[in-house]
């Protein structure tokens, strides 16, 4: 079946606008994706016919909003098959995903634990765990990458150990598009004793995932990063560590009975969701998570992919092309630079031919140090990319290139 690349852009009008007078070509997939008509209506909506707040009002608005909400938690618990919704918390994203974890089941670590993390980690994987280090005294081991931006997967099994509780890695690299072998690496860590949570910010729009099948113990990701709307996420948890787990922050919602002796909390999956959530978007997340099984996540992946080699096979004749990450199955995403160039000054000039490109540490610092350099310049492919964009884009490095050596 041929992908009807054509007909997907239809439904993002962002597309259509110009910069600097040129077509745009959104290559800043990787931070965030464009939302599409499908999804801005339904937020649309909301605000015009169910604005509420949700779980709180017998009214008829707020029973509305409050099963819009409790549709969508039904939606994800579909869409990455866990056995419960009381095991999809919303969050404001990722970042508050890992956060919660590290607070709250960090908060059962002793001094002298080990968490195992990897150097390719988003910031919003490592420092939580540098607050825990600080809190609690635990002990962060961090597995190292191979030449090619693999990780090394004899490092982590040297890693596991007695005291390892968490192992905490990413599923793709935001900077290397690595795809990490989430089921191995789950697998050991649990023959080691520890709990696995999966970072899946740059997994989860461009691969399926199934929480049962992978056997993680937590899964985060974020909806502005799947063609959902801004600030919000979810954290998948297995429901046995979930009730262990301490609230993350106290508030309404997420309590029982509160009285100034004793105050008790509210069931899953509530015990995590302190004060009015976002109930807008997520209600029109919903919109996105069919618009993406709509379409389908392996013909999504097999064109990024298509997208992908097609102009990474173009940039490599570009002399002084420098990639970061050839691993086999690598995900959507060309990290490079241009010879020495400054990864700043690449990003300003293809911006000013209506290429928009990530350029910087990616939040990924120890990354950037593993790699010897300072940053480097990032395209990132989504499904509304087409081979023309591509075409650009490399006519625009063509351009550039002698104007920066
Ligand atoms: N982890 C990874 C791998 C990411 O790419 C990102 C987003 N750049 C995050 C975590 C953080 O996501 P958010 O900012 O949506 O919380």
């Amino acid at each position: 079946m041929i992908f009807e690349v054509d007909k997907y852009r239809r439904d993002f009008p962002i597309l259509e606008r110009s910069v600097y007078g040129k077509p745009l070509v959104y290559l800043d997939n990787a931070a965030s994706t464009q939302t599409p008509r499908q999804v801005v209506r339904e937020i649309e909506k909301i605000y015009y016919t169910h604005k509420a707040n949700v779980h709180r009002g017998v009214h008829t608005l707020s029973q509305e909003a409050t099963a819009m909400q409790e549709a969508t938690r039904e939606r994800v618990r579909r869409f990455i098959n866990a056995s419960s919704t009381e095991e999809i918390i919303f969050t404001r994203g990722t970042t508050e995903a890992i956060n919660l974890v590290a607070s709250s089941y960090g908060s059962l670590l002793s001094e002298g634990d080990e968490v195992v993390l990897t150097v390719m980690e988003h910031h919003a994987n490592i420092v939580p765990w540098q607050l825990l280090e600080k809190r609690v005294g635990i002990r962060l081991r961090v597995v190292p990458i191979l030449a090619d931006g693999s990780l090394d997967m004899e490092a982590y099994r040297s890693m596991l150990g007695e005291r390892t509780r968490i192992v905490s890695v990413c599923h793709v690299s935001n900077v290397l598009g690595t795809v990490n072998p989430v089921a191995e690496i789950v697998r050991l860590g649990h023959e080691a004793g520890a709990v696995v949570m999966i970072d899946g910010a740059q997994a989860i729009a461009h691969t399926p995932v199934d929480v049962q099948a992978l056997d993680a113990d937590f899964y985060a990701f974020s909806a502005h990063k799947m063609y959902g709307p801004t600030g919000i996420g979810v954290l998948y948890g297995r429901r046995r560590l979930l009730e262990l787990m301490p609230p993350y922050q106290g508030g309404g919602e997420m309590i029982s009975h509160v009285s100034f002796d004793h105050t008790t909390f509210a069931d899953l999956p509530f015990k995590f969701e302190a004060g009015t959530p976002d109930y807008v978007g997520i209600a029109a997340f919903h919109r996105a998570i069919d618009y993406i099984e709509s379409i389908g996540q392996e013909r999504i992946a097999a064109h990024e992919d298509d997208l992908m080699q097609y102009t990474q096979d173009q940039m490599l004749t570009i002399p002084g092309m420098r990639i970061f990450g050839t691993a086999p199955g690598k995900s959507a995403i060309i990290s490079f630079l241009i010879g020495n160039a400054h990864h700043y000054d690449t990003g300003m000039l293809l911006d000013k031919l209506g290429v928009a490109v990530r350029t910087g540490h990616h939040c990924a610092q120890p990354l950037m140090h593993a790699l010897g350099v300072e940053g480097t310049v990032r395209a990132a492919f989504a499904l509304y990319n087409t081979r023309s964009e591509c075409d650009s884009f490399i006519a625009a490095l063509r351009r550039i290139a002698p104007m920066l050596s």
